[in-house]
């Protein structure tokens, strides 16, 4: 049997929604065996944040050693980083192990506006992550902020793509999801050269809590099976179509969506 081994590098969500819980369930459903290394513990459910509590980079240095020393993974991505100083102990264990196929989800604020990333840690983001990344996948705001320009149309969209693919990222996905209007969501794959486009209707929902972690697990997985980028940014939007579709509806607030395949 052909063992596929997927690590994340994350947060935990205490709801199970977003974060490292939905990862690892991610990549079951998906068929791929999961690591995770531990970044900050939040206290989270679906009303909100509650709390943020970082590890100390010893304890994130240490869980990377543990599975680098033992357990190469076919793919790894990077969710919920906080700190400068957690970005760059994480980015100094995937360049000290040698691991590649990495998705970079730049988790940088929760939905209810609690900060997951601290400021002044996107330049170590981009200094010390995204020259290491295959494929970081921002959504329009986080785009706004790595680029430092504002996105209102889809040539925005394409110039953030390219300014973020020139800090050395292998391809760029930049997420539609978060646009204005009505019209379909559409998501731009860049890969240094040429663009390509990738649309599906907008769907009216509350549940979407996670949604962009759950959208990079399915990704990384895919990428840890062996999927060349684009075929595992197609899988990966096919997975949070369905997951998005056939939200749990559980919690009083701003629901998870469905992990199961
Ligand atoms: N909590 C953690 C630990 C996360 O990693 C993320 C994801 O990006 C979120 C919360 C964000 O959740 P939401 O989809 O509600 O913005």
């Amino acid at each position: 049997m052909n063992v596929y081994k997927a690590l994340t590098i994350a947060g935990s969500d205490s709801g199970g929604g977003a974060g490292i819980q939905a990862d690892l369930k991610t990549f079951q459903e998906l068929g791929v065996y999961g690591m995770s290394a531990l970044t900050a513990v939040t206290a989270q459910n679906t009303l909100g944040v509650q709390g943020v509590y970082p590890l100390d980079t010893e304890a994130v240095a240490r869980q990377l050693d543990s599975i680098g020393e033992d357990l190469t993974p076919d793919a790894v991505k990077t969710g919920m980083l906080f700190s400068g100083e957690i970005i760059r102990t994480a980015a100094g264990k995937i360049r000290q192990y040698g691991w590649d196929n990495l998705v970079v989800d730049p988790v940088m604020v929760a939905k209810g506006g609690s900060s997951l990333l601290q400021r002044e840690a996107v330049q170590s983001l981009i200094q010390h992550l995204l020259p290491l990344a295959l494929v970081t996948t921002p959504n329009i705001p986080e785009a706004e902020i790595i680029a430092e320009m504002t996105i209102a149309s889809l040539t925005d969209c394409e110039e953030a793509a390219r300014r973020i693919a020139q800090m050395g990222s292998r391809y760029v996905v930049v997420k539609g999801g978060h646009g204005s209007g009505n019209g379909a969501v559409r998501d731009v794959m860049y890969d240094g050269k040429n663009f390509v486009y990738m649309e599906s209707p907008r769907i009216d929902t509350l549940h979407t809590h996670g949604t962009g972690c759950t959208y990079s697990a399915a990704l990384t997985a895919e990428l840890a099976k062996g999927q060349s980028a684009e075929e595992a940014v197609r899988t990966a939007k096919a997975f949070i179509r369905a997951a998005i579709e056939d939200g749990l509806g559980i919690g009083a607030g701003h629901g998870p969506t469905n992990h199961f395949a």
